[in-house]
């Protein structure tokens, strides 16, 4: 399940959508040492920063991504 705060609703939706799928799918992993795909997140504001916190699309880890405003 994916969610998303309404100010980082807005945020992400200033993102082109290209850009948006190489940011979920360009997410570190420290389980998998390796390049993985977001699944699962919740969005917020991180003052200006748009965090993702969520899961490993292969093993489930927990994984986050900071877009930097
Ligand atoms: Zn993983």
């Amino acid at each position: 399940m994916i969610k998303f705060d309404p100010k980082a609703m807005n945020r992400f939706n200033q993102i082109p959508d290209d850009v948006k799928s190489k940011l979920l799918s360009n997410v570190y992993c420290s389980k998998c040492a390796d390049v993985v795909k977001i699944v699962d997140f919740e969005a917020t504001m991180d003052h200006d920063d748009l965090m993702l916190q969520g899961k490993c699309d292969k093993c489930s880890a927990n994984v986050s991504r900071l877009i930097e405003g």
